[in-house]
């Protein structure tokens, strides 16, 4: 048989230990596990997609050890099925927090199959810690000053504090 590979899209800015959770569920499926990061033009990130790629790698490293070489990272802009087929997935991983989640899933696992009929969507709900940690929270936490280590790897929360650095910005607009 074929290896298994799932593609996991999202955007990763920054990386949470929901993503991770996540991302281990994958892993006990399938023979390895593409983290697909979408960058769109329009949508602005505070983390660049090298920064996330950077994250991914690290915090996989750090949390899941070995189990981090079935692991890698790609950008995407178009389609999720588009990059799963570039990628050679048959898999497509999404994470579920919540019903809300579950109705938003449903459907986009529905119009992906129409797309795609040889790419199957496979749903993993978060942990019960890791079931409020939604990205954009963690950053507007950050970005107020707030302690996020409870909802991300140590490194990430490191990233958060340098990028939030008053004064680091300061002389870096200087
Ligand atoms: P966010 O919604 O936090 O900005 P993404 O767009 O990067 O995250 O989401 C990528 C995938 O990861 C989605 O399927 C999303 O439901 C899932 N995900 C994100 N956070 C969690 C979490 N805390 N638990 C489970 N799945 C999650």
């Amino acid at each position: 048989m074929s290896a298994r590979i799932a593609l996991y899209p999202g955007s990763f800015d920054p990386p949470t230990l929901g993503h991770l959770d996540v991302l281990a569920g994958g892993l006990a499926l399938a023979d390895s596990v593409v983290v697909a990061i979408g960058v769109h033009a329009e949508k602005k990130a505070l983390f660049s997609f090298e920064e996330r790629k950077a994250l991914v790698e690290a915090a996989a490293r750090d949390r899941l050890g070995a189990q981090a070489d079935r692991v890698s990272v790609i950008a995407f802009r178009n389609l999720t099925v588009q990059a799963a087929r570039a990628a050679g997935a048959t898999l497509m991983l999404r994470g579920l927090r919540s019903a809300t989640d579950l109705d938003y899933e449903m459907q986009l696992a529905g119009m992906n199959l129409g797309l795609a009929p040889d790419i199957r969507t496979i749903l993993v709900p978060a942990s019960p810690l890791a079931r409020p940690i939604t990205a954009t929270l963690v950053r507007q936490i950050a970005s107020m000053g707030g302690d996020v280590s409870p909802f991300v790897p140590a490194l990430v929360a490191d990233a958060l504090k340098a990028k939030f650095d008053p004064q680091k910005n300061r002389e870096a607009n200087s």
